[in-house]
């Protein structure tokens, strides 16, 4: 028979709970620990979608859920066959806790309290008799024949035959990893706003457009989707995107870049020009800036309009060729500079972490070290707002618990 083993996962978030669980289920006889740096677990969940925890996302084609992070789509091709947000759907329900979809497929809790997140997964590691040390903050890690002996802040030495690794963007925890052998991808943020202090549009905060095109095209990126005006520039999905999928090319920028908007991405130019000559044709005596076309709100129109260059008073009849083709360039084309960032909600991830290529995803575990295992944030995976982080946390815990043989 097989001696009892000891497993230790550092770090008590989304990815630590639910990597414990795993191991814990599929390794009955052995000892299972979570330690924590900080007095409590799970801080992140508690304060994740607002306080509602944004759980996973209604997309259950693994193919399709991969086009979602901006970093480790390829990679998550394989665990998502394994463990997708049906799975995660399945899991939390055989647990007592159902989730809701909303409108825009993200997934929350019915009870709309994150606390119901974290009761349930501290309940199932309680049940499976999982140990939580707290204030244990991992300052070195020794290889010791095939294990590890784990040096914490307060002088404890604890040795484990398996480690998992689930520190989220912890910097100290990369300085670690790298001194053993492990590349690091540098972090920078992902997932923010933009400041855009000479913007032309900045009195109209709180306006929102449903369906716009961001183009950044310095960093050759281009994204679609709702956009929000705000007092400090831009933010809603399109830009949250943009944000993400360019996080590193923005940050080599410095955060200071143009930004174009495309008002109206489902016309092409031309039919865009011919539509509005249609309407210049139809309603000729009245003011440009008093009919709102495209459904655009009537104050943006009317702001648009006079970036255009054209006078509050000026009548339909008189738009000269020249004229309707300014319009139409500048409602697709609108140029702002953005000066910097800011964190959306408190809601940020990190872009960075374990670079890919030296962790078989089959089993999370490490290619440089034997019996080391990663997953969740300290990867270098992050996915679009919309509950695709903690998907990745769920996935690649749930895979690392199980393979900690
Ligand atoms: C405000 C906010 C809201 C969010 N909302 C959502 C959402 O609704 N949906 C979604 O999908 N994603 C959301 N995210 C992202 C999501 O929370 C993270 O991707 C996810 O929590 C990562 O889980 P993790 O377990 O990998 O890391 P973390 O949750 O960061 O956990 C890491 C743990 O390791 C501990 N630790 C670090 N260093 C040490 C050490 N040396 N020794 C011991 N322990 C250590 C930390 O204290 C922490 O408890 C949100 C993020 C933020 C900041």
């Amino acid at each position: 028979m097989n001696e009892a083993k000891t497993h230790i996962i550092v770090g008590g978030g989304a990815a630590g709970f639910f990597g414990a669980i795993a191991c814990a289920q599929h390794h009955p006889c052995d000892r299972v620990i979570i330690v924590e740096k900080s007095a409590q677990v799970l801080s992140k969940v508690r304060i994740s979608g607002g306080g509602r925890c944004n759980v996973t996302h209604a997309c259950f084609d693994p193919a399709a859920l991969i086009t979602y992070y901006p970093r480790g789509a390829k990679e998550l091709r394989g665990p998502f066959s394994r463990f997708q947000p049906l799975d995660t759907i399945a899991w939390f329900e055989s647990r007592g806790v159902t989730l809701k979809t909303e409108e825009d497929g993200r997934m929350f809790p019915t009870t709309d309290d994150s606390g119901t997140i974290i009761n349930c997964l501290q309940q199932e590691a309680k049940r499976l008799k999982v140990e939580v040390l707290l204030q244990h903050a991992l300052q070195e890690i020794k290889i010791k024949g095939s294990g590890f002996d784990l040096h914490f802040a307060n002088e404890k030495i604890v040795f484990c035959d398996r480690l998992l690794l689930t520190t989220g963007s912890a910097p100290k925890i990369h300085a670690m990893l790298a001194q053993l052998g492990h590349k690091i991808v540098p972090p920078v943020p992902s997932l923010f706003t933009f400041n855009i202090p000479d913007s032309p549009l900045l009195d109209l905060a709180g306006i929102a457009v449903d369906a716009v095109k961001v183009a950044l095209p310095a960093c050759g990126c281009q994204q679609n989707g709702p956009i929000l005006l705000t007092h400090w520039g831009l933010s809603g999905p399109s830009v949250l995107k943009a944000s993400a999928w360019a996080a590193r090319e923005l940050c080599d920028l410095n955060y200071k870049t143009e930004l174009i908007v495309n008002w109206i991405p489902k016309y092409t130019p031309e039919e865009l020009k011919q539509s509005i000559l249609k309407h210049k044709q139809a309603t000729s005596l009245r003011q440009i800036s008093a009919d709102p076309l495209f459904n655009l709100p009537k104050q943006l129109w009317k702001r648009l309009v006079t970036l255009a260059g054209f006078e509050s008073t000026q009548k339909w009849s008189n738009l000269s060729h020249l004229q309707l083709q300014n319009l139409a360039q500048n409602l697709q084309a609108t140029t702002l500079q953005i000066a910097g960032k800011t964190t959306y909600k408190q809601e940020f991830v990190t872009c960075g972490g374990i670079a890919l290529d030296e962790v078989n995803f089959k089993t999370m575990s490490s290619r440089q070290i034997p019996n080391l295992f990663f997953a969740g944030e300290i990867l270098n995976i992050d996915g679009v707002t919309g509950g695709f982080n903690f998907q990745n946390a769920w996935t690649t815990s749930w895979i690392a618990g199980q393979a900690m043989n």
